[in-house]
């Protein structure tokens, strides 16, 4: 296989689903851990969290090990 200039070939890197903010107003997604309202919108992809357990998150990845 050798064709030069290929394009198209490598697909597009597929993004993680990420939460999409809610706009002023919108109906908010429920925290996936807790239930608590988060600031996505309501039929946001993946899954969203409150910026509690967001930042609880944060922590584990970062602090893991
Ligand atoms: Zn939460």
């Amino acid at each position: 296989m050798n064709e030069p200039g290929s394009e198209g070939y490598c697909p597009a890197p597929v993004p993680a689903a990420v939460p999409v903010r809610a706009e002023p107003g919108e109906p908010v997604a429920a925290c996936v851990l807790c239930d608590e309202p988060t600031e996505y919108a309501a039929d946001t992809p993946g899954a969203p969290m409150c910026p509690r357990c967001e930042w609880q998150q944060a922590q584990r990845g970062a602090c893991s090990g």
